[in-house]
């Protein structure tokens, strides 16, 4: 018996759905408005009167609908603002079968870089002459009209079914001005010059069937690098003129990984061009509209020359990663938004695998160790959540957009595929995308594909990590005689939690220990709160987490710890030492282990030679940059110096003919580390020295050092340097460089420095795309953030109304670093009265963040002191 199904209110119903949208949409970029035309082939799939579909800030004037026999209806519009949705009614039933619906509508171009909006282009007069043909407000700038539709900002340009499964086939023209490019999903397939209007109609060929979210339009004044074809398809990469000569970076990564993806998937790519495009004003990183990606200028355009390591890396991990996403998310999507953590920790997953495979000297598993620490410190909170839960409203999904999707998602993948061994892994990833080609997927359907391929139970093993929060600690412990290990695990959280059933996970543990006769790899499948395992020979040494790839933290019986680092580090993996490392640090953080315990371990890594550990060690310097009292500073600078002197003495400042990048990217951390938390005199006396060198000749300097010069500068200066970086800040020629001197804006130490700072964020001289992390630098920065802090309270209004939304989380993400008690009372106080809703749990995680930072400054200060009292 049919069961009544209550209608879900946030979803659209099914009773009429689209096939096929013919799109014709005419923006006007000196007005900032745009007028659009659809003819949305449907099934009516039961007797109806109204259709309803999502439409948002849009006025649509009218409404005509055709049967398959040539009848016509006219509608009525009645708009449902707060649903962001429109009711079309007529007066006659439509009966069920295929009918032709038509709109015509108007909308603005936004402001708020989402739905259809302006990007405004800054132009050198040097490089361009010429005024925009886009129209402008001023002279020296141009317009683009771009779009950024997910989640669910496509019904902001055009009516539609913005719903994840409702795919359909798009054709889209264009109508631009002649001197203009237009650019959507699918080659061109047509120009026509539409007489005495100046403009054109560029229509494309009609894509694959695809949702909403994926549909794109870019229109403006815009250069391309000359096609490079892989297979059939032709590669071409899009930037505003005068920057074509930033390409080529991205134009081999787009190449190499397009390839390496057809042959990973078994599948030709599933469009029939790939554009990339640079967009000056830009929300996120980048974002799969499939066939016409876009980009943030800093994800793409890169002079590979100038370029720090971590810059280089940056664009080949942006466009590996959205490649990915034009098979996995494009051609085979989530069914509702409670998917897009797949969708976005295997794109980050395949982002790793194609960018190892295309420079396997960068090393990157081992630098995702980072990314990987960064989520274990999140879901280490009380506040965490799980990577997949339902998703009632499309925007319960804006939180997904986070660390633990992205970070802890991929971290979890990569654990699998290392559990089930990577071609079993590529198998079954081949089949789930088979299987669901052009269509949608769930969760389940991977696992389900991978575990037929791999003849094992998938789900039993990723429910504990895809549907709850948190992790394991793993704690091993071994008898006197080294012939038994107890593995044991318990949930790790921050603060004492007060879980009153034990919280277990399926923890795939591959360990290697060590004998006389040489050294063992072992797995374990780690299911129960203690497991015991005997081994065949007594072990002198037992490192878990063997590879680092293990979404768990470890802890060693104190004769276990002591064993392991009796040995030469380098006996570990770069991913193990930076893991016992991370370790370490969250269980000081934790009050598992003394402040000293940890710095005594920090001495043994004084020849570290991989940047990635460095990291975790910088990090945990700065960490207590902002905890330890005031008086106590300058000891802490000591033991800084005392850390990373001996790195700087053996790298210098100038790299050796052929020395690898990651070499060149340390000597680059460790120095601005000496420079700034360690605030060495005579390394920020050399690097005046040296910047003005290189002011110079910008040739004769690393660029990885060129980077640390400008944030030892920024710490160490002030107004004549303040005053340059404002300058080359305005007048940067690459991406990078801009955020280079834009960002040392926050790294100053002056009050009046930091309040100029503090008002470029909302003069309108930074783009908003980037202010609110100017903002979180400056929250970040122990000098600055009281100051910082007051001016976001006073300005938060102002600053929630201005910045786009993810952005401006990202920024409250600052006011983890206000770690005194007075700043934390404060901040409580602040969002106590006000109702502040920042996505999912973020403030909570933000707020118990802070909590652990204030709990262990008033655990450990005092130890802190009488430590540093020896440097
Ligand atoms: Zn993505």
């Amino acid at each position: 018996m049919p069961t009544e199904r209550k209608p879900e209110s946030h979803r659209l119903p099914r009773t009429v759905v689209p096939i096929r949208y013919d799109l014709r949409i005419e923006p006007d970029l000196s007005s900032g408005v745009f007028a659009g035309e659809e003819t949305i082939e449907v099934t009516v799939r039961e007797p109806v009167k109204e259709i309803v579909l999502n439409a948002a800030e849009l006025w649509i004037q009218e409404v005509a609908i055709r049967s398959h026999e040539g009848g016509t209806c006219h509608g009525i519009v009645a708009p449902d603002r707060g649903e962001e949705r429109a009711r079309l009614l007529f007066q006659d039933t439509l009966r069920p079968g295929p009918w032709q619906l038509s709109l015509k509508f108007n909308g603005s171009l936004s402001d708020k870089l989402r739905g259809f909006y302006r990007s405004t282009v800054k132009r050198s007069p040097a490089t361009d002459p010429s005024p925009p043909a886009g129209g402008s407000e001023e002279p020296g700038t141009g317009v683009l009209a771009v779009t950024q539709f997910e989640a669910t900002d496509a019904r902001r340009a055009f009516p539609c079914w913005d719903e994840p499964d409702l795919k359909a086939v798009f054709q889209v023209t264009l109508i631009v001005e002649e001197g203009l490019t237009a650019i959507s999903n699918a080659r061109v397939v047509g120009e026509d010059r539409l007489p005495g209007t100046g403009k054109k109609a560029v229509r494309f060929a009609p894509t694959i069937k695809m949702p909403t979210y994926l549909v794109a339009f870019v229109v403006g004044q815009l250069e391309s690098t000359p096609e490079t074809r892989v297979g059939g398809t032709p590669i071409r990469i899009w930037c505003v003129p005068g920057k074509t000569h930033l390409t080529g970076f991205a134009q081999q990564v787009a190449a190499f990984s397009l390839g390496f993806f057809e042959d990973y998937y078994g599948m030709p790519y599933p469009g029939d061009k790939l554009d990339l495009i640079a967009i000056p004003d830009f929300a996120f990183g980048a974002m799969e509209n499939l066939g016409a990606i876009t980009f943030r200028e800093t994800a793409l355009l890169v002079d590979e020359r100038a370029a720090t390591h971590a810059e280089r890396e940056r664009v080949a991990d942006v466009v590996a990663h959205e490649i990915a996403h034009m098979w996995f998310g494009d051609l085979v999507t989530m069914a509702w938004w409670n998917g897009l953590w797949l969708n976005e920790a295997f794109a980050t997953f395949m982002e790793m695998l194609a960018v190892d495979a295309w420079k396997p000297e960068w090393e990157r598993w081992v630098s995702f160790g980072v990314s990987r620490a960064a989520a274990l410190q999140v879901d280490g909170l009380a506040a965490s959540r799980p990577i997949e839960f339902e998703v009632v409203a499309p925007k319960d999904a804006e939180a997904m957009f986070d660390v633990l999707t992205y970070e802890k998602g991929g971290a979890v993948l990569r654990m699998l595929e290392q559990y089930l061994g990577p071609p079993r892994f590529r198998d079954g990833v081949r089949r789930y995308l088979a299987d669901h080609q052009f269509g949608n997927a769930e969760t389940t359907d991977l696992w389900r594909a991978l575990g037929e391929t791999a003849g094992q139970p998938i789900p039993a093993v990723m429910d504990d990590w895809i549907f709850r929060p948190g992790y394991p600690m793993v704690t091993i412990r071994g008898d006197p005689g080294g012939r038994t290990l107890w593995f044991s695990q318990r949930r790790f959280t921050y603060l004492p939690g007060e879980a009153s059933v034990p919280e277990l996970w399926q923890v795939p543990i591959t360990f290697r220990v060590r004998t006389p006769g040489g050294s063992t790899s072992l797995r374990l499948l780690l299911s129960a709160s203690e497991q015991r395992v005997d081994l065949p020979e007594p072990a002198d040494c037992v490192v878990a987490n063997e590879g680092g790839y293990g979404f768990y933290r470890v802890r060693y019986a104190a004769d276990l710890l002591e064993k392991l680092l009796e040995r030469p580090l380098d006996l570990l993996t770069p991913m193990e030492r930076f893991n016992l490392v991370n370790d370490g640090w969250a269980a000081t953080l934790a009050g598992l282990d003394p402040i000293g315990a940890y710095l005594d371990l920090t001495s043994r890594f004084r020849e570290e030679t991989d940047p990635n550990v460095w990291t975790v060690l910088l990090g945990s310097f700065a960490s207590l940059h902002r905890v330890i009292l005031p008086g106590d500073r300058r000891l802490l600078e000591n033991l800084v110096r005392d850390r990373l002197g001996p790195a700087v003495a053996r790298l210098g400042w100038d790299p050796r003919p052929g020395e690898r990048d990651l070499l060149r990217q340390l000597r680059g951390d460790v120095l601005r580390g000496l420079g700034t938390l360690g605030n060495d005199a005579a390394v920020q006396m050399e690097a005046r020295d040296r910047y003005a060198r290189y002011r110079d000749d910008p040739s004769a300097t690393d660029p990885n050092v060129v980077a640390a010069l400008i944030a030892i500068l920024a710490h160490s200066g002030e107004e004549g340097e303040y005053t340059e970086f404002l300058g080359r800040f305005k007048t940067a020629p690459t991406p990078q460089e801009e955020q280079r001197y834009l960002y040392a804006l926050a790294g100053f130490r002056q009050a009046g420095l930091l309040r100029r700072t503090l008002d470029l964020t909302v003069s309108g001289e930074v783009r908003t795309q980037d202010a609110p992390y100017l903002v979180r630098s400056l929250l970040m920065n122990v000098q600055a953030r009281e100051l910082a802090w007051q001016f976001v309270k006073e300005h938060w209004d102002s600053m929630e109304r201005r910045y786009p939304q993810g952005a401006f989380r990202k920024m409250c993400e600052g006011v983890t670093a206000l770690a005194t008690p007075e700043l934390e009372a404060d901040v409580r106080e602040f969002f106590g009265a006000r109702d502040v809703w920042l996505g999912g749990r973020t403030l909570e995680q933000y707020l118990e963040q802070l909590r652990v930072a204030v709990a262990f400054r008033e655990r450990e200060a005092a130890n802190l002191t009488t430590y540093l009292s020896r440097f």
